[in-house]
Formats: structure tokens, C-alpha cells, sequence
């Protein structure tokens, strides 16, 4: 099949990211001499929205959203001084002639404005301090903010935006203000004031509880950013860190517009902070965090957005619209691939509704017509659905990628890598595999093009899919059945389920009712994570894992590690047995679970090396690649590149596309473009 790519003459390679407010804006708008001192939409050729605000190429103040907004002679002379800060700065504004803020509460009735200027931003400022919950409209959408020192507070805006259990970001004035609540290293502080200003996960301050326990409970981690936009700066102004969660509901898409935010929002705020620069894009903040010297991308959106990574070849245009959760498209056209921002989890009709338009803005700004759409292989995932039926409509062949060779061919191709020569190891949640049974503790020889799965966890079984990934208990009694051992009532996960659950759940192991296998290597942490006390039940995606990374990198000296029992098969079966067997006996010994922690990331990292050694011994290369979910786990990410350095590997790491399904559609379009082509 030959595809031939549609994208037009003087089609543009990238847009620019949206870049935090620069040092001579901040200093002009602390400046009372300063036509511009408190003004919250301050910017310059330095700094200032870009991807969130543009609506068309090229990049010029009429494709903006700040065409609506005619520049003051001030301005205009300012943007057409070659010699000015603010020459050719197209969102450039002032007080006289650019946006404006205003404060709306509902009790006013019709959701009118109380105050404007800087008169509505010491409001918000004197609503949070007072507990109050506000929708504060910024660059990419609103935030919902409160005061992260009140308890009651954050209390309240969990269970208004039924949000239960995961972290909350905060956001403070400066590094000295983060430092106050969280540890923080240079390379942390880097992140932090970098000018993509992205949450960082930061270790918290054990010591004093500044920010509620609400914020982020049972975590020992903290998403901390500092301001963005001059408006954050006012608001952080002498104020305790204050809570910036996403303005949307559960799991719905940011919300992005004044009006969508009084409908969608208006139930779960005291007020708004509203603006009138329109938003064309809706876009997440960032999150990284750090592991071996180097950041991690968790979530790449603003600030990052729109992110063009250059392909070895020029090829066929291919769209690919990721998996399931954090969903974000990747457009590949000629040799470049050009990632979306962040969209959100798929499992509505509004994130639904954001990936069409990602998609539409994405081909419509860089004038490409995709000749194929790459999608997982999952017939349930609805973004499957989505380019099946984008696929009938524009009559071009719909690619379904295996989940776990998309994650290989993403780490690939941030790298400027071939798919040749190396070893994958993709440690996944859960993916859908070509056996049918559920994927995510993979091992792949990638070679010409070419995957072969090399080796895997053994399978085991998983009752009722959807209940074991939120019961976590529910695997670990899975595994101790599959096992052979017994359910003794010194383990935590046959205390956490009640006398009748044993019997019926029982019957069904014995039965294999309604049990899928799988091979997922984050369904083990989350039974290791159970046996060992930590987390019964969770609330958000790897909620487990993370409480057991946390008790490993406290646990102090050499512990030493289970041991994975590898079987000579084709492939390599990774047998989890014996690992589960010495888990259970030191849980059952009453050994502290940060030491059962260590003991098994120790064995997980060993276990990588083991059979990478084995595969080099194969000639399957002597590169070895780390990519899936489980690898956003900074201390097995440590552990593991260095073990692989000592047996002489080369590493390849994520730093440019999220280790998670962020990442995904990045690979799905290379593969798709090699097959299709
Ligand atoms: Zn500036
Ligand atoms: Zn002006
Ligand atoms: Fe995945």
C-alpha cells in the first residue's frame, strides 16, 4: 500500500509553547512607576501565551485570540520598534488596550461581576484566604483554587469535584516558598523556574505540615509550580500556597471558556476570576518529575505544546490518537511528529469531544490531510472507536498498534533512534496483547523494524479486570491462589476482604470465572503493594505503586531483593512465584513494609537485568530501552539504569514523551507510518 502524504506547500514544522512570565515583565508589574505595575496580562517577545492562543498559522496577532484587541499607540509603537522588548510580541497588551480581569460570584445573581482590575484580584485573594473556593481562568483554563493550608478547604473541593484520594497541585509565590513545604533540589529548583513552568513532584517537608495532609493524603509526594502568568504572580502575592487543581469535573477535559466555566463549574465554586483574552486551546499544566539526574516527563501540555520531535524519514501523514487514559494525539507528517497537549482520560463524551478538536486543530494549523489513522489494538478503548469511525469517514486505512511496541517505538523515536538492534522492556499497567490476554510485563527484541516478544511475567489471573485494577487486594489473592498459597489471615488482603468475598471469590479463581490473564507488571506492584499492608483498595492509577516506591526510598542500607524465577521458554516466562511466596512470609513475620518495598523493587531491577543478559546472549543488542507506566517509579528507574550500566548496557530513558500512555500516540504513528507505507 503506498500512501501518499496531503500536507500543502509552507506547511509550518511547530508552534510555540506558551513561555512563563519573563524577569523585565515581573519587574514592571512590581514597578508603581510602571505603566504596566500590576497589570495581569503583561508580556513580551520573551514570555507570554503562544500555543494556547493561536488560531491559525502563520503566527500573527490576527490568527490570535488577540486580534479582538486593537493596540493603543503605546503598544503599537512598542510592537513595531525593532529595538523594543515587545517588537512583533503579538499577545502584547497594556492596561489602556488589552484584556481585563473581573471577579464574578454567583450570590450576585446572573453570575454578574463584583469587581474588576486589580481590585477583583485582592478579592479572590481575601475569598481564599477565608476558605473560599474560586475558578480562576489562566493561559491554557481554569484552575480551581483554594487555600492549601485550610483543611476544611481542600476538604471541600475534593469532594465537590469528587475527586477522593489524588494529589492536588499547589502553587506558591517562589522557590524559597517551596522549599518551605517541600524538599528541593537544584535540579528540582531548575525545573520549578524554568520558563515551561511545569508541576514538579517534590518530596514533601516531613517535619511541619504547612500544606493540608488533604492536598496529597497517605503521599509522601507534592505537585508544587510557581506563577506562570502575571495574574498568578499578583494572586501568590503574600499569600500561603494555594491549591490549582484543573477546572473540570472528575475526569472531564479543563474547562476553557467564560461560559462553559459558569455551566460546568458554577456548583462546585464560591466564585470566578474571569478574563476576556479568549482561549483558543485548552491545555493542562505540565507535570515532571526527577529520577537518575534526569527529568521525567509525567504529562507534557502547556508549556511544552505543541511539541515537534524530527523523524529519521520523511513519510506518509499519519494521525495517532493514543489509548485510554491521558490521551493526547500525535500528528506525523513529512519527518516530523508533531505530539498534542495533554487531553485528558477517555470515558466521556467531553474528552471525547477535545480529542476531535485536538485533532482538527492539529490538521487544520499544519494543513496535513492524514492518508492512515493509528489507534491501540483495544477493541473497547472509545479513542479505537473514534478512529475507526474517522477512518470510514475519510476513507483511509484505520492501523491498530499492539499497546506495549507503541510505548517501544515512542522511547524509539524521541531518541532519534531505528528500530533495530535493542531490547525494550515495557512494564505497563495493562495493554491488550496479540494473545488476547492482557499485556504489560514485556520484553521485546526490536530488530529491523521488527518486534518479537522476548519475554514476559508469567500470566496470572485477573477476576473481574475493572475491580482488581481498583482493589488491589483483589490480584494479590489472585496471585497467592495461583500461587498455591494459602489465604492466611495474617495478610492484609484476606483481612481486607470480608468472610462471604472469600467464598465467592474463591469459587470463581477455582472456576476462572470471568478472569482474564495477564502479564502486567503494575497489577504486581499492586499485589506485592497489598500483601505487604500498604493499600487495599485505590482511588486513582497507580495510587499503590506510588505508596510503595515511597516506603522503599525511605528504607534505609542493603536489604537485599526477592528473586524472580526465569524459565527457559520462547519466550523467557518471568516466573513472580517465589517473589510472592517471600513476600507473603515476611508479611506474615510481621516485617515492616518499607523492608518487603525495598526487597521487591531489588528484585524487579535485578530481574531486568537478568533477562536483558540473557537476550544480549541472543544477539538481541546491547541496548536496552525503558518505557510504560511503571517507569514513572523515579526509584526503580535509579535502581535499574544503574544495575544495567554495571552489566555494560547502553539506556535509553524517556525525557521527551511521557513513560505513560501520554506517550503512546507518539509510537503508534511511527509503526503505523512503517506498515502503512
Ligand atoms: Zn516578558
Ligand atoms: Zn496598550
Ligand atoms: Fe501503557
Amino acid at each position: 500500500m503506498i500512501l501518499e502524504s496531503l500536507s500543502l506547500p509552507g506547511t509550518a514544522t511547530s508552534l510555540p509553547a506558551d513561555v512563563a512570565t519573563c524577569d523585565d515583565c515581573l519587574a514592571e508589574i512590581r514597578d508603581p512607576g510602571n505603566h504596566r505595575y500590576r497589570y495581569p496580562f503583561t508580556n513580551c517577545t520573551n514570555c507570554g501565551p503562544r500555543f494556547t492562543m493561536i488560531t491559525g498559522l502563520p503566527y500573527d496577532r490576527p490568527q490570535t485570540t488577540m486580534r479582538g484587541f486593537a493596540m493603543c499607540p503605546q503598544c503599537a509603537a512598542e510592537y513595531s520598534d525593532p529595538a523594543d522588548r515587545r517588537f512583533h510580541a503579538q499577545p502584547n497588551a497594556c492596561p489602556t488596550c488589552g484584556p481585563a480581569v473581573w471577579l464574578a460570584v454567583r450570590a450576585a445573581g446572573k453570575n454578574g461581576a463584583v469587581a474588576s482590575g486589580d481590585a477583583a484580584v485582592r478579592a479572590v485573594q481575601d475569598l481564599l484566604r477565608s476558605g473560599k473556593i474560586v475558578a480562576i481562568k489562566g493561559v491554557g483554563g481554569f484552575h480551581l483554587a483554594c487555600d492549601a493550608t485550610n483543611v476544611r478547604a481542600v476538604g471541600l473541593l475534593r469532594s465537590r469535584k469528587q475527586r477522593v484520594g489524588k494529589p492536588l497541585a499547589v502553587m506558591v509565590r517562589d522557590v524559597t516558598a517551596a522549599r518551605a513545604i517541600a524538599e528541593i533540589d537544584e535540579q528540582e529548583r531548575r525545573l520549578l523556574e524554568g520558563r515551561e513552568r511545569p508541576i514538579v513532584l517534590v518530596r514533601k517537608r516531613a517535619a511541619e505540615a504547612v500544606v493540608s495532609a488533604e492536598v496529597s493524603p497517605g503521599n509522601d509526594f507534592l505537585g508544587v509550580m510557581l506563577p506562570y502568568s502575571p495574574l498568578h504572580h499578583l494572586l501568590c502575592e503574600e499569600m500561603p500556597p494555594i491549591v490549582m487543581t484543573s477546572g473540570n469535573l472528575s475526569e472531564e477535559p479543563i474547562v476553557h471558556e467564560n461560559d462553559a466555566a459558569i455551566q460546568r463549574l458554577g456548583s462546585l465554586v464560591d466564585a470566578f476570576l474571569m478574563h476576556d483574552r479568549p482561549i483558543e486551546v485548552a491545555c493542562d499544566d505540565s507535570v515532571v518529575r526527577c529520577a537518575a539526574g534526569a527529568s521525567m516527563p509525567i504529562r507534557r501540555s502547556r508549556g511544552y505544546a505543541s511539541m515537534s520531535i524530527g523523524l529519521r524519514e520523511a513519510g506518509p501523514a499519519v494521525l495517532a490518537v493514543g489509548g485510554e487514559l491521558k490521551a493526547a494525539v500525535c500528528l506525523a507528517h513529512h519527518d516530523q511528529a508533531i505530539m498534542s497537549q495533554h487531553i485528558g482520560d477517555m470515558g466521556n463524551l467531553e474528552t471525547l469531544d477535545a480529542l476531535d478538536r485536538t485533532a482538527a486543530h492539529l490538521m487544520q494549523l499544519f494543513r496535513v490531510e492524514p492518508a492512515a489513522v493509528a489507534a491501540d489494538m483495544h477493541p473497547g478503548y472509545l479513542s479505537t472507536g473514534w478512529a475507526r469511525r474517522f477512518a470510514t469517514d475519510r476513507g483511509i486505512p484505520l492501523v491498530q498498534v499492539q499497546h506495549h511496541e507503541a510505548h517501544v517505538a515512542s522511547l524509539l523515536a524521541e531518541h532519534g533512534r531505528p528500530l533495530d538492534e535493542m531490547i525494550g522492556v515495557c512494564f505497563d499497567g495493562t495493554g491488550y496483547g496479540h494473545d488476547g490476554t492482557i499485556w504489560g510485563g514485556e520484553f521485546f527484541a526490536v530488530s529491523r523494524g521488527l518486534f518479537r516478544r522476548a519475554a514476559h511475567i508469567a500470566v496470572f489471573p485477573l477476576p473481574g479486570a475493572d475491580a482488581s485494577i481498583r482493589h488491589p487486594w483483589r490480584v494479590a489473592l489472585a496471585v497467592l491462589h495461583a500461587a498455591g498459597l494459602a489465604w492466611n489471615s495474617r495478610l492484609a488482603p484476606v483481612r481486607a476482604a470480608a468472610e462471604l468475598d472469600l467464598r465467592v471469590f474463591k469459587r470463581q479463581l477455582d472456576a476462572t470465572l470471568n478472569c482474564a490473564q495477564t502479564s502486567s507488571m503494575g497489577r504486581l506492584f499492586d499485589a506485592v503493594a497489598a500483601l505487604a499492608g500498604v493499600k487495599q483498595s485505590i482511588t486513582y492509577e497507580a495510587e499503590a505503586a506510588m505508596h510503595l516506591e515511597a516506603l522503599a526510598a525511605g528504607a534505609a542500607g542493603d536489604l537485599g531483593g526477592y528473586a524472580f524465577a526465569l524459565e527457559d521458554a520462547e519466550p523467557i516466562r518471568v516466573g513472580w512465584q517465589p517473589v510472592v511466596q517471600a513476600v507473603a512470609a515476611d508479611a506474615i513475620e510481621g516485617m515492616p513494609p518499607a523492608v518487603i518495598a525495598a526487597r521487591f523493587h531489588a528484585a524487579v531491577a535485578r530481574m531486568i537485568v537478568d533477562v536483558c543478559t540473557r537476550l544480549r546472549a541472543q544477539r538481541a543488542g546491547e541496548t536496552v530501552g525503558l518505557t510504560g507506566g511503571v517507569f514513572q517509579n523515579a526509584l526503580l528507574m535509579q535502581m535499574t539504569i544503574e544495575e544495567l550500566h554495571r552489566a555494560g548496557f547502553e539506556v535509553l530513558v524517556h525525557q521527551r514523551v511521557p513513560a505513560n500512555d501520554g506517550g503512546l500516540a507518539l509510537g503508534q504513528a511511527v509503526l503505523a507510518r512503517g506498515w502503512a507505507g
